[in-house]
């Protein structure tokens, strides 16, 4: 119903920033499905799960704009512009974004755009990775026992090194959570302890949290990458450090066969 030109058309179209969790579509908010069920056009990317993309409505358009590692399919400033384009036509727009949008997800950079182009968009949280994965896995992230902090970085890997502050991230009683890390886990592990954590400090890295596919590999720094390796893991995948992750053992309850009932 496109209606060049027009006011009427411009106003009417709206984004919504969805945040679509971790992966299991019950995790999903109700404003969120509601959005989904009633958008015009829905914008993805990768991380958003088929489970989820099931729930789009016949009918509604579906754009990939996934970003795969190294291989970007749309650059970042293509989608904030296709975003706009989609409004300014009159549609009810979601951009579906794994996790929460506002956690690694650039979603900031999103909806600059389309303030700038003064486009009404609203942001729906999500459950993010950290959350979705660490109930899954049964790691508390934080535990008056163990950590009385938890940070979130990411490990994105920059001419091969990971940018970030290793003093503040090797400190006692504190969970470390990292995205994006599986392939500086080496590093991170080795930072971690030439930073003055204990070599034996627990860790566990967890593949596709939250779904059938999910994996979780415990051990410690200096065991974790090459445990990692010989599991042979598929992203997306969530490393996390600190006394907790030995919670898991005891406070275990996803069966990723049998899902949750
Ligand atoms: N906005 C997202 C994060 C995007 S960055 C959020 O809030 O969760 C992408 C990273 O998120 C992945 O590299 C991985 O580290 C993590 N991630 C997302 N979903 C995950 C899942 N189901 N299991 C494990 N890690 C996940």
């Amino acid at each position: 119903m496109a209606e060049h030109g027009s006011v009427k058309s411009t106003a009417s179209g709206k984004v919504a920033l969805v945040g679509a969790g971790p992966g299991d579509p019950d995790l999903l908010t109700v404003r969120a499905l509601r959005l989904i069920q009633q958008a015009d056009v829905v914008l993805y990317d990768n991380l958003v799960s088929k489970d989820i993309l099931q729930l789009i409505p016949e009918g509604c358009e579906r754009i990939f704009v996934g970003k795969r590692r190294g291989n970007h399919t749309l650059p970042q400033e293509a989608i904030n512009e296709l975003l706009v384009r989609l409004a300014k036509e009159g549609k009810k727009v979601v951009r579906l974004k794994g996790g929460d949008p506002f956690i690694f997800g650039r979603g900031g950079e999103e909806i600059e755009t389309l303030a700038e182009q003064g486009v009404s968009f609203q942001v729906v949280p999500g459950i993010t990775a950290a959350s979705g994965v660490a109930a899954y896995a049964g790691i508390p992230l934080t535990h008056r026992d163990h950590a009385q902090a938890c940070v979130f970085v990411t490990g994105h890997l920059k001419n091969d090194s990971m940018d970030l502050d290793w003093e503040q991230l090797a400190r006692p009683s504190q969970t470390v959570v990292v995205y994006m890390g599986l392939h500086g886990l080496d590093q991170l592990c080795h930072q971690l302890v030439a930073h003055g954590l204990d070599a034996r400090t627990p860790a566990a890295i967890v593949q596709q949290g939250t779904t059938k596919q999910q994996k979780v590999v415990t051990g410690h720094l200096e065991s974790l990458p090459r445990k990692a390796l010989e599991a042979q893991l598929q992203a997306p995948t969530l490393i996390i450090i600190g006394g907790v992750v030995l919670l898991h053992q005891r406070l275990s309850w996803f069966d990723p066969k049998t899902g949750v009932a």
